[in-house]
């Protein structure tokens, strides 16, 4: 094994060359596709030899855990990113804090949302998560209530919506995750199409670690990386 692959700063590279190599393959500037590091579990200090490395981007899934790190590394220009599901009640203090929630599955989550940042005074930038192959364990919107959605999504002002996000359904190889990138892909170009004023799709956060180059190659705008930068998660 490459001994670069022993530390976190070597996997962050390892992971920033494969997503160039990907977007290379697909015709892509490389600067079109954002690591964002999930750093669910990961301690802060672990975080700091990331953001040491050249990651700028973490992803948080729980509002609890991301409060102290968000704190402690306040002074190293991180941008944060909610990707976990979000509870109601906990709105109103990720509004604000994250440049970004990725995981707005709902309507009624839209709507408190849009809510809380208009009494923050701001507009919160959001990606619609989506439900691709329909699991019931899953949250998000199913493609088809998506197109139905636009219409009261378009109204809420406080929302700058800009794209979608998906956790497609485990694959036995990353190829066979490639179906779901598409879908993903054709689906922001169908609302695109649709010609909504508050709407926009450019951004596509989808890949993990074992599928992210070709999330890249089919339009990943965001690539949503843990376990690949940080090792096996012990949960
Ligand atoms: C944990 C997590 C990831 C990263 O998963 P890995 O397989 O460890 O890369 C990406 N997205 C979300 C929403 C996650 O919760």
């Amino acid at each position: 094994m490459n001994a670069e692959l022993g530390t976190i700063a070597g996997r962050v590279r390892a992971v920033l060359d494969e997503m160039q190599r990907a977007a290379a393959r697909a015709g892509r500037l490389p600067e079109s596709v954002r690591l964002i590091a999930a750093s669910k579990t990961v301690s802060v200090e672990r975080l700091r030899q990331a953001v040491d490395a050249g990651v700028r981007h973490l992803g948080e899934n729980r509002l609890q855990e991301a409060l102290p790190k968000i704190d402690t590394l306040e002074r190293e220009g991180v941008v944060w990113h909610f990707i976990g599901t979000l509870q109601r009640r906990k709105v109103r203090s990720v509004v604000g804090r994250f440049e970004t929630i990725h995981s707005v599955d709902s309507l009624a989550l839209a709507e408190e949302i849009d809510r809380q940042a208009k009494t923050a005074g701001l507009r919160q930038r959001v990606l619609l998560e989506v439900n691709l192959a329909g699991e019931v364990s899953k949250g998000g919107f199913e493609p088809t209530t998506l197109v139905a959605a636009l219409e009261s999504l378009n109204g809420f002002e406080h929302l700058d919506i800009r794209g979608l996000m998906a956790i497609p359904p485990p694959t036995p190889t990353a190829e066979d995750a490639r179906p779901y990138f598409r879908q993903l892909r054709t689906l922001a170009q169908a609302l695109t199409a649709r010609g909504y004023r508050n709407i926009n799709m450019q951004e596509l956060s989808m890949g993990m670690s074992h599928d992210y180059p070709v999330a890249i190659e089919e339009g990943a705008t965001y690539v949503r990386v843990g376990t690949a930068i940080f090792g096996a998660r012990g949960e």
